[in-house]
C-alpha cells in the first residue's frame, strides 16, 4: 500500500483528556463522545511538554510534508485505524493581479475529494473506526459529505447524509457515487442537522455533525500546523477564513496555541478574519453587536453554499478567537464574491471557490477600510476547487462549415 512514510510503524499520541470548551470539565479519552454535558463542543488536550521533547521540530521537518507527518499532534493512536486518501499539504498560491503583492491563497482544493473537509473528516473517521462506530449520519452543504462518503465507504463504515435540496448538484451525486446513502431536505443545513439528531437519540447513528464530535477540529488544526511551517514559523500578518461552523478557524486558533506552548512560534498572531456572505452573516451580526453567540440567520440565502450556515454550535469560540486576535468578522455581499471570484480567475489564473472568492472580497473591504495594509502578508482560504460550482459560460460558438476571420476570434 502506497501509504505516506508518516503512516508507517505505530503511532505515538499525546492525548490527555478532553475538555469542554465552554466550562472546562474534563473528558476521558478513548472514549466516544459526542458534546459535553453542557452541549458544546469537545476540545482535545494533549501533553505538549513530553511532546516537545519527543518531537524536536528539526525531526518534524525533516518529513514529508503530508498531514500525517503531525502525527503527534494528533489524536490517532493506531495507523490500523486511519483511511489515507493521500492528504497532501496545499500549496500558497501568490495572486498578485487580483490580490497584492504579499496576498497567498492557501489552495485547499488539492485535498482528496476537492475540499479542505478532507482534513477534518480523515481524523473524525479514524477516531470513529478506532471507537468502533458502524453507522454515522450527517447533515450537509456538499464538501462535508462528499469527505465522509469517501472516508467513512473506505473504512467500512455506514453513511446517511442529508443535505438542503439546493445543495450545488455536483456535491450531492458525489457524495452518493462514494456509497454514502444522501437525502435532499427541504431545509437548510441546521434543519438537516435536527433530523440528524433526532436519529442519534434513537441509537441509529452516530452524529457528525460539525464540531458535535470532537476530532473535525484536530484534523483542521492541521491548516494552522501547516501554514507556520509552510512560512518558516512566522505567521501571516492577516487569515481571512470563509466561515460556516468555523471548524477551520476554531482549529488555526488552537494549533497556534500548540505551537506557541511548543516553542515553535511566539505569542504574536494573524488578525483572524471571519469571512461571511451578506444573505447569511450570523456571526458578522454577533461580532458586530457585541454579542458572545449568535442567534441564528433566518432566509439565508447565498451561493457560496459552505458558508450557508444559519447557526453554529462553536460560535462563541470563533467569536473569541476573532476578538482576542484583533480581527473582524466581515460579511461581504453576493455582488462582491462574484466579482473577486471572476477577477482571481481572469487576472491570476486561479479558480476560486464561491467561498474562496468571498476571502478576497473581505481581503478587498478590510484593505478599503485600513484594517489591514494592502503590502501586509495576508493568506486567504480557498477552501474547495472551483471545479465543483457551476461556472458562467463566457463561451462562443464557431460553424465549421462558415468561419469567420480567424485573426478575430
Ligand atoms: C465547509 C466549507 C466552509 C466553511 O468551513 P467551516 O470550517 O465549517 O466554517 C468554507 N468553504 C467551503 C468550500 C466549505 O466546504
Amino acid at each position: 500500500m502506497a501509504l505516506t512514510a508518516n503512516l508507517i510503524g505505530d503511532r505515538q499520541t499525546f492525548v490527555t483528556h478532553l475538555e469542554c470548551s465552554l466550562t472546562g470539565e474534563r473528558y476521558e479519552a478513548d472514549r466516544l463522545h459526542g458534546l459535553s454535558q453542557a452541549g458544546r463542543p469537545l476540545l482535545v488536550r494533549y501533553d505538549i511538554e513530553a511532546l516537545g521533547k519527543a518531537l524536536p521540530r528539526d525531526v518534524l521537518e525533516g518529513r514529508p510534508t503530508d498531514l500525517w507527518s503531525w502525527r503527534e499532534l494528533l489524536p490517532v493512536r493506531h495507523t490500523g485505524s486511519i483511511v489515507s486518501l493521500g492528504e497532501i499539504e496545499t500549496p500558497l498560491v501568490p495572486i498578485p493581479a487580483s490580490g497584492g503583492a504579499n496576498v497567498l491563497v492557501k489552495d485547499e482544493g488539492r485535498l482528496p475529494t476537492g475540499s479542505f473537509k478532507a482534513r477534518g473528516l480523515v481524523m473524525a473517521v479514524a477516531m470513529a473506526k478506532e471507537l468502533g462506530v458502524t453507522r454515522i449520519a450527517m447533515p450537509t452543504n456538499g464538501n462535508a459529505g462528499a469527505a465522509l462518503a469517501a472516508y467513512a465507504t473506505r473504512a467500512g463504515i455506514e453513511t446517511v447524509v442529508l443535505c438542503p435540496d439546493d445543495t450545488p448538484e455536483i456535491n450531492v451525486r458525489e457524495i452518493a457515487a462514494q456509497g454514502a446513502r444522501v437525502h435532499r431536505v427541504n431545509g437548510l443545513i441546521d434543519e438537516c442537522g435536527a433530523i440528524v439528531g433526532k436519529g442519534a437519540a434513537e441509537g441509529l447513528w452516530f452524529d457528525f455533525s460539525t464540531l458535535k464530535e470532537p476530532y473535525r477540529i484536530e484534523g483542521k488544526k492541521t491548516m494552522g500546523l501547516e501554514l507556520a511551517a509552510q512560512l518558516g514559523w512566522r505567521l501571516p500578518k492577516a487569515i481571512f477564513y470563509p466561515t460556516g461552523g468555523g471548524t477551520g478557524l476554531i482549529g488555526m486558533w488552537k494549533a497556534f496555541d500548540e505551537l506557541e506552548q511548543l516553542g515553535w512560534i511566539g505569542s504574536e498572531r494573524p488578525k483572524m478574519f471571519a469571512v461571511q456572505a451578506s444573505g447569511c452573516a450570523p456571526i458578522v451580526r454577533a461580532f458586530e453587536a457585541g454579542e458572545e453567540h449568535a442567534e441564528r440567520w433566518e432566509n439565508a440565502h447565498t451561493v457560496a453554499a459552505g458558508i450557508r450556515v444559519p447557526k453554529a454550535v462553536g460560535d462563541f469560540l470563533i467569536l473569541r478567537a476573532v476578538r482576542e486576535s484583533g480581527g473582524r468578522a466581515i460579511a461581504v455581499e453576493e455582488e462582491a464574491l462574484q466579482r473577486a471570484t471572476a477577477e482571481s480567475a481572469l487576472q491570476d489564473g486561479v479558480l476560486l471557490c464561491p467561498e474562496g472568492g468571498a476571502t478576497l472580497a473581505a481581503w478587498r473591504e478590510a484593505v478599503a477600510q485600513g484594517w489591514v495594509e494592502a503590502g501586509e502578508k495576508a493568506v486567504l482560504f480557498n477552501c474547495a476547487t472551483g471545479l465543483k460550482y457551476p461556472l458562467p459560460d463566457r463561451s462562443a460558438t464557431l460553424d465549421k462549415d462558415n468561419l469567420p476571420d480567424l485573426a478575430r476570434l
